[in-house]
């Protein structure tokens, strides 16, 4: 008799092991669903991103700063930071 109820005890603690373990995975499903869906919003974001963040930035010839190109005010083969520069570059 203790035989017997020695092993529906085996029984039930293997059934409660194994209901835990699938509580445990189907939280962890849950958070792999949502981590999938961050990073799907996350490569959006990347990809409506601004194109100037991967723009050459280019440096003015006058003063020395650094601009992005599409800013840059051109001159014959020179790039300059503003059309100041540009200028006083030419009045030089
Ligand atoms: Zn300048």
């Amino acid at each position: 008799m203790s035989r017997i109820l020695f092993f529906v005890l085996i029984a039930v603690v293997i059934a409660v092991a194994w209901s835990v373990s699938r509580r445990r995975n189907s939280l962890s499903n849950e958070e792999r669903v949502e981590l999938e869906a961050y990073r799907q919003r996350e490569r959006e974001r990347a990809a409506h991103r601004p194109e100037k963040m991967s723009e050459p930035m280019l440096r003015c010839p006058h003063c020395g700063v650094f601009f992005p190109k599409s800013d840059g005010v051109r001159r014959a083969d020179r790039v300059y930071c503003s059309a100041r520069c540009r200028d006083a570059d030419e009045a030089r």
